[in-house]
């Protein structure tokens, strides 16, 4: 089953011309998208809070700027770009009373859509581009003339023109340069999720976490721990992310290549490892995940809370600030971790 795929020359960016973008959020996405499509020459403009700290960073960058409510309403599109937690508040209180029938309502993400957290009227258009990649390199590969790929889906097409305007949109900010894939909120939800859940973060930091501790009990030092299990997973990443793992097995020893095939059935077994992960996919097919989270949200986030402080103060974390600190070029340049 291949999957359906979308490039520059399949988008007609005219599709946007004499529609008003409103981009809900100046965040990671929110500044990106915006920046874009301004650059791309759409009619674009920012919803922010009243007294947003981004209120004067959007203006200062050349963008029109209104209250979500007044953007929702000016819009033609209106790009949902503020976290996912509170998507459903703001949108029952500042973008559905301006909606009008004919109007395409987006996202980056599917999980408000697909959990039914927000049901929007059957007269607009509901589709989502949701690149794959974080905001400041969907703005920084843009500017570089190349673009983060996207998905595409297409929830409602009440229109009959939510596809060419979503593909319109997904050009304005450099996706189709990459490729765009079409998919749906489900499977965008689901997939999304579970990379996240499995693999992505909480799988590599549970590892790292552990071969980190390993070392540490068994008396070595936090600092060389460090540089093994957590500062080189960038390095080997990289290698990966250019050639695939043959680039990676390339570049490294063939002791190492051999250690590879010899031990990491042994940390990571497969067939419980598999079991695992199905157990989790299975939780975010059936709600079960989207559930609790959202439940969490509702009480004040205590568990989520109690986690990210006891992170902060793990060893691993501890050390890694004060090496990452001291090395020459410091640890503050990266637009992608700079605080926005
Ligand atoms: P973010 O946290 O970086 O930015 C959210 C913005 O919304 C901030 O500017 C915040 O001030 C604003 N905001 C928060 N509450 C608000 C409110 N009540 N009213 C108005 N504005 C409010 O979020 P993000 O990472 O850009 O995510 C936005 C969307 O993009 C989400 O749906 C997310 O799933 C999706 N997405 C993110 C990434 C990523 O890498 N960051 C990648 C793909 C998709
Ligand atoms: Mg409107």
């Amino acid at each position: 089953m291949m999957a359906k795929m979308y490039y520059e020359q399949d988008c007609n960016l005219n599709e946007l011309k004499g529609k008003k973008v409103a981009v809900i959020g100046y965040g990671s996405q929110g500044h990106a998208h915006a920046l874009n499509l301004k650059e791309s020459g759409c009619d674009v403009c920012v919803g922010l809070r009243a007294g947003s700290k981004n209120w004067a960073a959007a203006e200062e960058a050349g963008l029109k700027v209104m209250t979500v409510a007044e953007a929702a309403k000016w819009g033609d599109v209106v790009m949902m770009l503020v976290n996912d937690e509170v998507q459903a508040d703001v949108y029952k209180k500042d973008i559905a009373p301006g909606l009008e029938a004919g109007n395409m309502l987006m996202f980056a993400h599917g999980f408000n859509i697909h959990f039914k957290q927000i049901v929007p009227p059957a007269d607009v258009d509901v589709v989502m581009i949701a690149p794959k990649g974080p905001g400041h390199t969907v703005r920084s590969l843009y500017v570089n003339g190349k673009g983060v790929p996207c998905l595409l889906a297409v929830e409602q097409n009440a229109t009959g023109k939510a596809y060419d305007l979503g593909l319109a949109y997904a050009a304005g900010i450099g996706g189709a340069r990459g490729g765009v894939m079409e998919t749906t909120f489900q499977d965008e939800t689901e997939t999304d999720l579970f990379g996240e859940q499995a693999v992505l973060c909480g799988g590599v930091v549970e590892l790292m976490k552990c071969g980190f501790e390993t070392l540490v009990e068994a008396g070595y030092e936090p600092e060389n721990a460090y540089f093994e299990c957590i500062h080189e997973m960038k390095l080997i990443i990289d290698l990966i992310n250019k050639g695939g793992v043959a680039m990676m097995n390339y570049s490294i020893s063939d002791t190492a290549e051999f250690g590879e095939y010899v031990s990491g059935p042994r940390v990571l077994p497969y067939e419980e490892t598999k079991k695992n992960m199905n157990a989790v996919l299975k939780d975010i097919q059936n709600g079960k995940f989207a559930g609790q989270w959202i439940a969490e949200n509702k009480n004040g986030r205590t568990f989520f809370n109690a986690s990210r402080r006891m992170l902060a103060q793990h060893p691993m974390e501890v050390v890694g600030a004060q090496l990452r600190k001291n090395m020459l070029w410091g640890d503050d340049n990266d637009p992608d971790t700079a605080s926005n």
